[in-house]
């Protein structure tokens, strides 16, 4: 049973806040939102904070770095019937998780003497530590991302997820193909679509900001790509910005 007027929270963790910004900036339909969540605790949002009340929903941005985020993250799932991983960081890792090989030179850089007693560890998302329910992709998400969410949740029903690659929002749109015409390296084929071909529509290759489609088909992408002036090293560090590196 999905309460009428949701208690909300967003919390953050490493990343940009693109996302919670993303969320701000559906300006035209805020005030509409408003009236169907109650915002308990969100830095962006709102300066009120709750220490205590259950959330219905939390919505956590960002990878989660360190033990004494990963015991926090635990201890808000206790606190909220439904958690939702939002955006590229959350769910995956992220950019974040670039910092992989060279993450002990990066900390001494930064920490320099002290970088051994900085506990921290690389990012991971946010589904190795608690529960997910739902998820929002994107690098940021786009704002009909959180409007469908909310939108379906406002009509009692559980959102579902997107699962068909931008190649489908490309050819609906009947944009020209960049990897098949032109041999420019896009990642449509394998990424979740919803941003409506947003940057093949400008002739940008797909970065793959969304995140894999669930049957992703990589080997033959690597076939598509073999016109394209990317080397099969450099695809899969391409593949790997957003999908955290795994079994890339
Ligand atoms: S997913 Fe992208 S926009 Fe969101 S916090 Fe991470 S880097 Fe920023
Ligand atoms: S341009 Fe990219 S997203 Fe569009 S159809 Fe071609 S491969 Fe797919």
């Amino acid at each position: 049973m999905i309460p009428k007027l949701l208690k909300i929270g967003v919390v953050h963790f490493a990343g940009c806040s693109g996302c919670q910004l993303m969320l701000l900036n559906c300006e035209a339909e805020l005030a509409i939102l408003a009236q169907r969540v109650d915002c308990v605790d969100a830095s962006m949002i709102t300066s009120a904070t709750c220490e205590e009340t259950p959330f219905d929903l939390l919505l956590v941005e960002g990878s989660i770095t360190s033990p004494s985020e990963q015991q926090h993250l635990q201890k808000l799932r206790l606190r909220c019937r439904h958690l939702v991983a939002v955006g590229a960081c959350a769910l995956t890792g992220g950019i974040n998780r670039f910092d992989a090989p060279t993450r002990e030179t990066a900390c001494t850089h930064v920490y320099g003497p002290v970088a051994d007693q900085i506990e921290t560890f690389s990012p991971q998302p946010v589904a190795n530590f608690v529960a997910v329910d739902a998820c929002i992709p994107g690098c940021p998400p786009e704002h009909s991302d959180f409007l469908d969410f909310f939108g379906a949740l406002s009509c009692g029903v559980w959102p579902t997820q997107r699962d068909a690659p931008v190649c489908m929002e490309c050819r609906t749109r009947e944009l020209r193909c960049l990897l098949e015409e032109d041999h420019l390296p896009c990642l449509g084929p394998i990424t979740i679509g919803g941003c409506a071909a947003r940057c093949p529509a400008l002739g940008i290759p797909c970065e793959g900001c969304r995140g894999e489609v669930s049957e992703a088909n990589r080997d033959e992408l690597c076939h598509l790509m073999a016109k394209t002036h990317l080397s099969k090293s450099e695809l899969k560090r391409r593949i790997q910005r957003f999908t955290g590196g795994e079994n890339v």
